[in-house]
């Protein structure tokens, strides 16, 4: 094998873990990313704190409503237990079980509004908390989907660099100082192929005696115009 060719073999055992390093760190960014079940905790945590509320405002105008009749409740009691024989007293009293049955239609109002409002609470809630319950749903499966795919990459990885070893042991210090040099400075490709004459890493065409020199086993070249090592099959 050819200098230029064991490089090249390096090159793209390298090319695909740069691939599966870049997707890891995707799918290690996905998984961090909670931000969706976020949105929708928020919008359940505050259907459930409003529904709380109409409970309360309910509770207190059920005890109203209560408060109310067991007012009338004690005037009525008065009026009809015959102790009081005073007409204008009679009529006091007679007027104020009035006026406080007027009050009871209020406050029966009010409670009206309240169970209303429990209601409506209540169906906000239930929607919020099948979002939510949805939203975790979806991350779960997301999640496991993209697991799954971390541990094949793992794997495979695993697999490379146990092959990278290999390939490295059969590369002159040199050839591999050169090809490390070019990784770092050229987005991770140091070897480029040959194809029609042309370098397929920058599309420029090679000189004759270029091309002819990428030929031989023994020499390295370099491109004219990216500097790439050149592998000409
Ligand atoms: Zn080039």
């Amino acid at each position: 094998m050819s200098r230029s060719e064991s490089l090249y073999h390096l090159q793209r055992i390298d090319s695909q873990l740069d691939g599966h390093h870049r997707r890891l760190q995707e799918i290690k960014v996905i998984l961090e990313d909670d931000r969706a079940v976020k949105a929708v905790r928020a919008k359940y945590d505050s259907a459930d704190e409003l529904l709380q509320e109409a409970h309360k405002d309910l509770r207190n105008a059920k005890a109203r409503v209560q408060d109310q009749r067991a007012k009338i409740a004690q005037s009525e009691d008065r009026l009809y237990s015959g102790k009081v024989g005073n007409p204008k007293e009679l009529e006091d009293i007679q007027n104020e079980v009035a006026a406080l049955k007027r009050y009871l239609d209020v406050v029966e109002e009010r409670q009206l509004e309240c169970m209303l409002s429990v209601d409506e609470a209540q169906a906000n809630f239930d929607d919020a908390q099948g979002h939510l319950d949805q939203a975790i749903a979806d991350s779960e499966s997301r999640n496991a989907d993209l697991l799954q795919e971390k541990s094949g990459i793992d794997t495979s990885v695993a697999e490379l660099e146990i092959q990278r070893q290999e390939r490295v042991s059969g590369i002159a210090a040199d050839d591999l100082k050169l090809y490390e040099s070019l990784r770092s400075k050229r987005a991770g490709v140091a070897v480029a192929k040959v194809q029609d004459r042309d370098c397929t890493a920058c599309g420029t065409g090679l000189a004759s005696a270029i091309y002819q020199q990428a030929r031989s086993p023994s020499k390295i070249t370099q491109c004219d115009a990216c500097g790439r090592i050149l592998y000409a099959e």
